[in-house]
């Protein structure tokens, strides 16, 4: 089913687009959980990460890989880094097209602290 990210894949709904390769795009998230917050989105359709079959590892790898050259890019890899995919209701996923959050500029609370 077609999500508000497949929108903004296709320029229907406007989104401050700072990365895109062939496979990925990636967005600054309209509510920013730390100072850098871009969510990478693959353009081929995967509800969740559940979704993945198993002979297609470049799919969750092509998002970590554009996070990481993102982060090169801008200057912010040696300071450090976040990437996270939420699965389902209990990960906290709300947007059913798989996405991951890269979260930086700043240092991070400890996960689970
Ligand atoms: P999830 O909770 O599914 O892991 O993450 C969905 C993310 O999408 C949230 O962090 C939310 O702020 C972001 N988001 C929701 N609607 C929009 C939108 O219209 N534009 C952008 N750029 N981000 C959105």
């Amino acid at each position: 089913m077609p999500t508000l990210f497949h929108k903004i894949i296709r320029r229907e709904i406007p989104a401050d687009i700072v990365f895109e390769d062939e496979h990925v795009i990636g967005f600054r998230d309209i509510s920013p959980q730390a100072p850098v917050h871009v969510l990478f989105v693959p353009k081929e359709t995967f509800a969740t990460l559940n979704e993945v079959p198993a002979d297609r590892p470049e799919v969750v790898g092509r998002l970590a890989l554009a996070a990481a050259a993102y982060a090169k890019a801008q200057g912010f890899d040696e300071d450090g880094y976040r990437i996270v995919m939420n699965c389902n209701g209990d990960g906290g996923q709300t947007v059913f097209q798989i996405h991951l959050h890269l979260l930086a500029g700043a240092a991070l609370g400890r996960f689970g602290a």
